[in-house]
């Protein structure tokens, strides 16, 4: 069994973050799916505690200041951010703990916490990341245009990431960070003792080393 650790995805706003998280996390029901909290108003269908916290300006800033966030940033018009506690019982409880956060919170989380394994998520090229924008329906003009700006700055970024993944297709994202997670899972270093773990089953019975 290896320990918990903590995976975290990001990725400019219409690479298609929102849908490769669904599947993965219906795909495994192992992953733990940690909620943020967010300043930002509810889009329809969205529950609060389940899509996102949604909080006020005001209480946000109560959280900050009581040290409640592992990270928080303000993404393009509201703040938003990952409640601290959560996150640490679940790992210490040896779960795999998955955030979905923006470049700025991924790289206040690689300061503070090294073992956390960092994924990138490309759309196949910049035409489509604007046309999934613009399709997807969800923001005025106005809010496309920052995000499109905000996804050129986000791409600076990708080098202080672990891994990327190019989402050409939901399913092949989703089965590329599947392969990540499966070998992070048997990185040497996530494991307190594999001999042991390997003699497991010998429960105790003195073992013979002879061939
Ligand atoms: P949306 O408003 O579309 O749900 O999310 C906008 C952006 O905020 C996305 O890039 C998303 O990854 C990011 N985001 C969501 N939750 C968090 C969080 O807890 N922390 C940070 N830093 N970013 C977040």
């Amino acid at each position: 069994m290896s320990a918990g650790f903590l995976l975290v995805l990001s990725g400019p706003s219409g690479s298609g973050k929102g849908t490769v998280s669904e599947r993965l996390m219906e795909k495994n029901d192992k992953i733990i799916y940690s909620t943020s909290v967010t300043t930002r108003t509810p889009r329809p269908g969205e529950v609060n505690g389940e899509n996102y916290f949604f909080a006020t300006i005001d209480e946000f800033e109560e959280m900050v200041k009581k040290g409640e966030l592992l990270e928080y940033a303000f993404v393009h018009t509201n703040y938003y951010g990952t409640p601290k506690k959560f996150v640490f019982d679940e790992i210490e409880k040896g779960e795999i703990v998955f955030l979905e956060i923006d470049v700025q919170g991924a790289l206040q989380i690689k300061e503070k916490y090294k073992e956390a394994v960092f994924i990138f998520l490309l759309p196949p090229t910049m035409d489509e990341l604007k046309d999934r924008l613009i399709k997807r329906d969800t923001e005025t003009q106005e809010e496309i245009n920052t995000r499109f700006k905000n996804a050129f700055k986000e791409l600076d970024f990708v080098g202080e990431y672990d891994y990327f993944v190019v989402n050409e297709t939901v399913d092949q994202a989703v089965a590329d960070i599947e392969n990540i997670i499966a070998a992070e899972k048997l990185r040497v270093k996530r494991h307190k003792d594999i001999k042991k773990e390997v003699m497991a089953e010998k429960k105790g019975e003195e073992i013979d080393n002879s061939i």
